[in-house]
């Protein structure tokens, strides 16, 4: 089996040696736009290669392109001469940043999903969206990722619209299974990241499955542009909403609400090419008006992600963006489909009250769940 840190090596060979350092996968970097900062592309491509191939200290220059990265996958179209993308350059970064520690990834895995699925849920909750369950007969797994548990809701109403559809299906919880891309492996831990996505993967293989269903857009990207090189699943792996889309008339919907909704979808899976089929789905929901934001598809804008941690100044001004393109549409909801985009747009309403944002804001979890007659409290909303 091909290994990811092989994958990595070699890319990292093909930036120090190949690069024409024409600085174009800074320059159209989708984040630059927002920046205050104004950095020369090549210079900074140079600095980069620099560090990559030994040099003691990475630049302020190439410090801002690592952190101002959202990780939205924007890149994937930039045409390089030598068939990189900028994504994989802020990868190779924080690779050889930890590859120089003394004790490299010494990383907390999840350090505060677990208090925080414990401290949204009842225990008989608590030990629903924990424990693994596996039936051997069911078609289908259904994987939340670990990200969500910090708001352990939006897996209750997941877990909930299963249930409500009928089909078998097993459960492999978020916090003993990972698709790889935790903090540890996004920080360049490839092979904790294989060991992962290889432990989710074998289950799926082992149980027989038809369809493996995620909840997380970034595992689908991840497994797109990262574990494709290693493995090759036997079943078919599709987003949640897809699978909603999929059985959408085993679901009742009692009420016809009139809402106008606009809808930010993961970017990461835009831009990728991803269909999580949320728009057929709100279609399908009776009352519901789909309005869309100017940029959206293939065109759209990410929340702030990343960044909004990573360079707050920077990152907010990216999430503020997108909450006025919101409020452009007339619509009276805002849906988001990752948890992370509601876990940075629900806070940067509240904290700032002078953008006098008037929509709702709802997690696609939510927004389904209520139309199919399931009430639950979004943590976040009433924090
Ligand atoms: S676009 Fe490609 S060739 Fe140009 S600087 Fe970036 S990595 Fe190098
Ligand atoms: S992933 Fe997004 S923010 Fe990061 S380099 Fe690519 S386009 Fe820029």
């Amino acid at each position: 089996m091909a290994r990811l840190s092989e994958y990595y090596e070699a890319a990292k060979q093909k930036v120090i040696t190949s690069c024409l350092k024409c600085g174009k996968c800074i320059s159209e970097c989708r984040v630059m736009p927002f920046s205050r900062i104004k950095i020369d592309p090549r210079k900074t491509q140079q600095d980069i290669i620099d560090f990559l191939s030994g040099g003691k200290e990475l630049s302020p220059a190439g410090q801002f392109k690592l952190n101002s990265c959202m990780r939205c996958y924007g890149c994937l179209d930039v045409q390089c001469p030598i068939g990189v993308n900028s994504m994989l350059i802020t990868e190779l970064l924080a690779r050889e940043i930890q590859f120089r520690k003394e004790t490299p990834w010494d990383i907390p895995l999840y350090p505060v999903h677990e208090e925080l699925a414990r401290k949204g849920t009842s225990a008989e909750e608590y030990e629903r969206i924990s424990l693994e369950r596996t039936d051997v007969k069911a078609d289908y797994l259904f994987f939340p990722g670990c990200n969500v548990y910090k708001q352990p809701d939006k897996i209750l109403n997941a877990l909930d619209m299963l249930d409500a559809i009928g089909n078998r299906y097993s459960f492999a919880p978020g916090l003993a299974y990972c698709c790889g891309s935790s903090s540890r492996g996004s920080g360049g831990d490839a092979d904790w990241l294989q060991n992962a996505a290889e432990k989710l993967f074998g289950l799926g293989e082992r149980l027989k499955i038809k369809a493996m269903i995620f909840w997380c857009p970034t595992c689908l990207s991840v497994l797109q542009s990262r574990i494709r090189h290693f493995l090759q699943p036997s079943f078919a792996c599709i987003s949640f909403p897809r699978y909603v889309m999929e059985h959408i008339s085993k679901l009742e919907f009692p009420a016809a609400t009139r809402r106008t909704v606009t809808y930010h979808e993961p970017c990461k899976n835009a831009y990728m090419g991803i269909d999580s089929c949320v728009r057929q789905v709100l279609r399908a929901i009776p009352g519901t008006e789909l309005v869309e934001m100017e940029h959206h598809g293939k065109d759209t804008l990410c929340c702030g992600c990343r960044t909004v941690n990573g360079m707050p100044e920077l990152g907010n001004a990216v999430t503020l963006a997108r909450l006025r393109e919101a409020m452009s549409t007339g619509a009276d909801t805002m849906i988001d489909l990752c948890h992370n985009c509601h876990w940075i747009f629900v806070p940067a309403v509240k904290s700032h009250p002078e953008l006098q944002f008037p929509l709702r804001i709802e997690n696609f979890s939510t927004y389904v769940a209520k139309a199919i007659g399931i009430e639950r409290k979004d943590l976040l909303q009433s924090c």
